[in-house]
């Protein structure tokens, strides 16, 4: 029988929730392109309640037991003290999430020789080393699609609020002031802006497609160009290189995965190619961005404002520059692990280790390794290679303690 380590982010500091804002989720019947929804064949929770979170489970236990299995989980993942590091002596599956990431470097891959599948309970398996996966023979799955279209909901969401100034102006409300020229003399309008993405993927093509009802003129780069119908429908220019469409953009939102290939492609150089005063909105992956050039193109005003919901390490050092500099609009890694897209990830983490445990095939549009090689959605998405290094700087978090 099998153990399987599943970790998760903590419960809410007031308690694991007894009761929800809404009573039920609209019913979604497939994603765009026509991949279906996670297929499992059945589910143990309901739909809609915090399953992400260490109580919630991703409601596994009951299935997992069921089979005679071993389920344990923990949000200890940081450091040679954590559980994770513990219990990965005879793993054989570890579960983790984006938001919370269990990262398996090479030195943890190498101290767990039972383990055989790495599940990314959500999109980007980049705190894994796939590397090192692949010399191992370790399979990486994730659940493909299942918070794509929560994310792209999240990137125009913080395209408005920087462009618009939203949290500057809420917080004068919150004080108490009515200071409307504090907030409008950093407030501009979308509409006519040149907004580009890296990346025209799930993610990418969905912001596109949301931001085309504000009347931006809309940029994209891509390792792959698309179709020729769907660029006219959106009249969409394409660029092949980043920097040139840097040049030309108010905005810039990157929504590609992290790889050896992305790693810090936005640094000191490539922010150079910016216009003074844009806009950077990042929910893909912290390392995409080399931290401190971030922080020092905010303080000479290259960029207007800097927006997401990713870091390197995660969770982020208290004491890391993007929670104090100016202009920022983060949050805590939340746009794939909506109430909504839980239900989805929990599913199709329930289908990948359905297929797992009876010998069938886990589908190609999750898999990213496997065999030795990238596989799958990964073999179009990945390139080779191992981006956790550092990751071990995440045990510095300390948990904030609730006011
Ligand atoms: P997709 O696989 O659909 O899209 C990824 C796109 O990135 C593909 O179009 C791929 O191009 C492109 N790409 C890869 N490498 C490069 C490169 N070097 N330059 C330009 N484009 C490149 O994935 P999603 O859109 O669903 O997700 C994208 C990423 O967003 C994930 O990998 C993850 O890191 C992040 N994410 C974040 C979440 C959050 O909660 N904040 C949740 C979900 C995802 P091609 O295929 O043409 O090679």
């Amino acid at each position: 029988m099998a153990k399987i380590v599943c970790v998760l982010y903590d419960d809410p500091v007031t308690g694991y929730p007894t009761s929800y804002a809404r009573d039920d989720l609209p019913k979604i019947d497939g994603y765009a392109g026509g991949q279906t929804l996670p297929t499992p064949k059945a589910i143990d929770f309901q739909p809609g309640t915090l399953l992400g979170s260490v109580s919630g489970e991703l409601g596994l236990r009951r299935y997992l037991e069921s089979l005679g299995h071993e389920l344990v989980v923990t949000s200890d993942k940081d450091g040679p003290d954590s559980r994770l590091e513990k219990e990965l002596a005879d793993a054989e599956i570890v579960i983790s999430q984006p938001f919370w990431p269990a990262y398996l470097t090479a030195e943890r891959i190498a101290k767990a020789p039972k383990l055989k599948l790495a599940l990314t309970a959500g999109i980007g398996s980049d705190h894994v080393d796939l590397q090192a996966a692949m010399d191992r023979g370790v399979t990486v799955a994730e659940v493909t699609y299942c918070n794509s279209i929560s994310v792209a909901e999240h990137v125009v969401m913080m395209i408005l609020g920087l462009v618009r100034n939203y949290l500057p102006s809420h917080d004068w409300v919150r004080k108490g002031g009515w200071n409307i020229a504090d907030c409008v003399a950093r407030s501009y309008d979308v509409e006519g802006m040149h907004v580009g993405t890296v990346a025209a993927g799930r993610i990418g093509l969905a912001v596109l497609r949301r931001l085309k009802p504000f009347d931006m003129h809309l940029h994209y780069t891509d390792r792959h160009r698309l179709p020729e119908s769907v660029e006219a429908e959106l009249n969409l220019t394409w660029h092949a290189t980043r920097e040139e469409m840097f040049e030309v953009c108010d905005v810039v939102t990157l929504n590609c995965p992290l790889h050896p290939e992305t790693e810090h492609m936005i640094n000191e150089e490539t922010l150079k190619r910016f216009k003074r005063g844009a806009y950077l909105v990042n929910t893909a992956r912290g390392k995409l961005c080399d931290r401190d050039a971030i922080a020092r193109a905010l303080e000479s005003g290259r960029l207007a404002g800097y927006a997401g919901d990713v870091w390197f390490p995660q969770p982020a050092p208290q004491d890391h520059p993007w929670r104090t500099m100016p202009h920022h609009g983060m949050t805590p890694h939340i746009s794939g692990t909506s109430l909504s897209a839980q239900t989805r990830y929990a599913a199709g983490t329930r289908e990948i280790l359905e297929c797992w445990f009876e010998g069938r095939p886990i589908r190609d549009e999750y898999l990213i390794v496997d065999g030795g090689r990238l596989a799958g959605v990964g073999a179009h998405s990945y390139s080779a290679g191992n981006a956790t290094g550092g990751s071990e700087e995440a045990e510095r978090f300390k948990a904030a303690v609730p006011a």
